[in-house]
């Protein structure tokens, strides 16, 4: 841990790797030889440009996109795709299959309703606290595209494996679990990742979006609200949150060249989960609440005895120096969120504080 600074369990926007920030910190008074802060610089200058470029191009490696897919930087959050994927992807006359697993689903789920679309829910975890994911679930074969949401932030659950879904085109909801490790891209028509969780600041949202499903886009959406307007102009159509854009770029160089790519991520990622979970399974006094097979591997959600205890809890874990432990104001209890950022070193330490504190407390 350097000083002055905490070891980061903010469920977002959340950490991101330090030598990403010193990069920033180095580099802000005078970007790339520029004499201008990354800030300051012309969206369309030559500087911006190779930023953009870079980024879009490490995403395509990371993730192993052909051609067939396009990667846009857009605004308005993962939130502003709940309307935009059925205001471009549902034509009238037809109806799309969302799996409600939590929260960020149902908001999902809402907005095909707001603008009078159909849409079935062809499977939820309701019935049991959104503490699991659902399996077998009856897909409809002349759905428009199945909508999933692959990591439940506030519920810690994750999808282990995605659905198959035939010939129908799955989107994803990939904000808290994009680029955590890797997996098969080719099913999905859509793919979007607000980035404050695990991918860079606040100000961005990455869509990858597959060709076909441009062929789409109705002509009559206003212009901002449509992906043809943002593909065909390569996320340039109006100024992109360049700031964000260029955090975005470092973290995945990162990625790449520090980390190692997505299935070194996903190992590291891995172990951080079978140490924290294992520290719960071992005791009676901390409780996660997903079920096993459906754990997340960057939410780690779990109760204390009692909610007198879970304040304590997080008082005292912020007094020693861990940050971000609290649940969701909605769900209450505890989370520990363990994006890629946030390393091995971190979770070690919080389990022997956990542990600690649960001697003296137990
Ligand atoms: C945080 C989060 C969102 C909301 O993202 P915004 O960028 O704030 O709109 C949506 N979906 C998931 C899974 C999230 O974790």
């Amino acid at each position: 841990m350097k000083e002055n600074r905490i070891y980061n369990f903010n469920p977002g926007p959340a950490a991101l790797p330090l030598p990403v920030l010193e990069e920033i910190q180095a580099g802000f008074l005078n970007f790339a030889g520029s004499g201008m802060s990354v800030t300051e610089i012309s969206h369309r200058s030559k500087w911006f440009d190779e930023v953009a470029e870079d980024a879009i191009a490490r995403c395509k490696r990371l993730l192993k996109l052909d051609d067939n897919y396009q990667v846009l930087f857009l605004q308005g959050g993962a939130s502003m795709q709940f309307c935009m994927i059925p205001m471009n992807l549902l034509p009238d006359g037809k109806s799309a299959d969302y799996v409600n697993t939590g929260t960020w689903s149902a908001k999902a789920i809402k907005e095909v309703g707001i603008l009078g679309k159909k849409c079935s829910v062809v499977a939820s975890s309701e019935d049991k606290n959104f503490s699991y994911i659902p399996k077998n679930i009856p897909f409809n074969a002349d759905a428009a595209y199945v909508h999933i949401t692959s990591n439940n932030t506030i519920k810690g659950t994750q999808w282990a494996q995605f659905p198959d879904t035939g010939d129908v085109p799955l989107i994803s909801d990939m904000s808290s679990d994009i680029m955590s490790r890797p997996f098969d891209v080719r099913p999905f028509g859509l793919i979007y990742a607000g980035a404050q969780k695990n991918i860079g600041p606040a100000g961005v949202c990455m869509v990858i979006i597959r060709k076909d499903m441009l062929e789409r886009v109705p002509a009559s959406l206003p212009t901002m609200l449509k992906y043809t307007t943002h593909a065909d102009k390569n996320s340039m159509f109006n100024t992109p949150p360049c700031f964000a854009v260029y955090t975005l770029q470092l973290v995945l160089k990162w990625l790449e060249e520090t980390v190692g790519g997505l299935d070194k991520m996903a190992a590291i990622n891995r172990k951080k989960a079978e140490i924290i979970y294992g520290l719960l399974d071992s005791s009676d006094f901390y409780r996660g609440t997903a079920e096993k097979d459906s754990r997340s591997e960057m939410n780690v959600t779990f109760r204390l005895p009692d909610e007198e205890l879970e304040k304590v809890f997080i008082q005292d874990s912020a007094d020693a120096g861990f940050g971000g432990l609290k649940g969701h104001r909605s769900v209450g209890g505890c989370r520990a969120s363990v994006y890629n950022a946030t390393g091995t070193d971190a979770v070690e330490a919080l389990v022997a504080f956990m542990k600690e504190f649960e001697k003296k407390k137990g």
